[in-house]
C-alpha cells in the first residue's frame, strides 16, 4: 500500500490529541472514523475538532468550504467494532497508558483487515510492548503528532523492533501527504526524540526554579526570547555548528556536573500535581489561568504559531 491509497482511517480516542489529529486526516481527503468511549467523550471531541478548523480558517489558512468538506468527512463511533471494517490505518490516541493500549490494540486486531496499519501516538511508551499485544508486530509503529496537532508540523515515526522498513516508509510519506515534516525514530528507545529533548530542558527549568535561581517568568523569557526563537530556524546541533564546537566543548566541561541529572521527577512539579494545580486545565499551574481567559489564551498560541510558519514557508519557497 502507498501513502496516497490510504483513504480509510480509525482514529481510537477522541481527546486532545485525537481530535486534533481527526481534522488533519480529513482535510487530507480520508474518511475518519473516530472512536470514543460515549456519546458525550465523542460529542468534545467533536467540537475540538471544530474549534481547530475554525482557526485555520480565521487565519485564512483554509476555505470555509473545505473545512465543511473536512468535517462531513469525519464520523463519530462508540464502538470499535462498528468502525474497523475495511480500514487501512488505525491511530491510537488513548490514554497514555501502557495497559489501556495494549487492550485497544489487541480489540482492533481482532476487528480490523490483516493488513491494516496500526499506529500509536503515545508519548514515548514502547512501540515494541505495545506492538506485541497483536498478530501483526511488523505491521505496527509509532506515529507521534504534537500538540496542537492542527499547527505543529512535526511528526515522529517510531520503529518498534519488529516494524518493517516499509510500514516506516509508508508513515513517513503519510505524514508528508498531512503536510507534516515527519521524522524517523530508528531505535524504540522512552521518549524518542522530541520528548527526550523537551524533558531534558523542563528538567533543568524545574532545578533552576526550584533552586531559587529565577522566577517562572524569567525562565520561560530565557527560552522564549532567546534559544527558542532561534531553535525553530535551527537545531541544537546546527547552533554548536555556528557558535563554534570548540566553544560548546569548554562549556560542557564545566557546566556538564553542574546540571540536574537526577533520575526522579522533581519534587515541586510532585507537589503542584499533588495540589491539583495541573496547568491550564485546572485553572492554575506555574501560572494562572482563568476560565473565562483560556480559550483566548490558545487562540493566541495557534494564531501566532500559525503566522510564524507561514512566514518560515515563504522563506523556504
Ligand atoms: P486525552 O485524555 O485528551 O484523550 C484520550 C481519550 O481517549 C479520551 O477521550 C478517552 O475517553 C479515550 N479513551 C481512553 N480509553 C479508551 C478506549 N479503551 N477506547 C476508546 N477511547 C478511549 O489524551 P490526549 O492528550 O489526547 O493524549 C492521547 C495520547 O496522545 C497519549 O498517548 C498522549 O501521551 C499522546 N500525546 C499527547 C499530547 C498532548 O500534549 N496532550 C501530545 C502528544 C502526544
Amino acid at each position: 500500500m502507498k501513502a496516497e491509497e490510504v483513504k480509510i482511517v480509525v482514529i481510537v480516542g477522541a481527546g486532545t490529541m485525537g481530535a486534533g489529529i481527526a481534522g488533519e486526516f480529513a482535510r487530507a481527503g480520508c474518511d475518519v472514523r473516530l472512536v470514543d468511549k460515549s456519546g458525550e467523550l465523542l460529542d468534545r471531541g467533536m467540537k475540538l475538532l471544530r474549534m481547530a478548523q475554525e482557526t485555520l480558517v480565521e487565519e485564512g489558512l483554509l476555505s470555509r468550504r473545505d473545512a465543511r468538506a473536512a468535517l462531513k468527512r469525519v464520523s463519530l463511533l462508540p464502538r470499535m467494532a462498528d468502525a474497523c471494517a475495511g480500514t487501512q490505518l488505525l491511530l491510537e490516541t488513548v490514554t497514555e497508558d501502557l495497559k489501556v493500549k495494549e487492550s485497544v490494540f489487541a480489540e482492533a486486531d481482532l476487528l480490523c483487515p490483516k493488513r491494516a496499519i496500526f499506529a500509536s501516538n503515545t508519548s514515548g511508551l514502547s512501540i515494541t510492548k505495545i506492538a506485541a499485544a497483536t498478530r501483526r508486530p511488523s505491521r505496527v509503529a509509532g506515529m507521534h503528532f504534537v500538540n496542537p496537532p492542527h499547527v505543529v508540523p512535526l511528526v515522529e515515526v517510531i520503529k518498534g523492533e519488529r516494524t518493517s522498513p516499509a510500514v516506516a516508509r509508508l508513515l513517513m510519506d503519510l505524514a508528508r501527504r498531512l503536510g507534516k515534516r515527519p521524522i524517523l525514530v530508528k531505535q524504540d528507545v522512552p521518549g524518542f526524540v522530541l520528548n527526550r529533548l523537551q524533558f531534558a530542558v523542563m528538567r533543568e527549568a524545574l532545578h533552576i526554579l526550584a533552586e531559587g535561581i529565577a522566577s517562572a517568568e524569567d525562565i520561560d523569557l530565557a527560552m522564549t526570547a532567546g534559544p527558542g526563537l532561534r531553535y525553530a530556524l535551527m537545531g541544537p546541533l546546527r547552533t554548536a555548528d555556528l557558535g563554534g564546537l570548540d566553544v560548546f566543548h569548554k562549556i560542557s566541561k564545566y557546566l556538564f556536573p553542574e546540571l540536574n541529572s537526577k533520575g526522579t521527577p522533581s519534587p515541586l512539579l510532585a507537589d503542584l500535581v499533588k495540589k491539583g494545580k495541573l496547568g491550564a486545565k485546572t485553572g492554575a499551574g506555574f501560572y494562572k489561568y482563568p476560565p473565562s481567559e483560556l480559550k483566548q489564551i490558545l487562540r493566541r498560541r495557534d494564531r501566532i504559531l500559525l503566522k510564524f510558519l507561514e512566514t518560515l514557508k515563504r522563506d523556504n519557497a
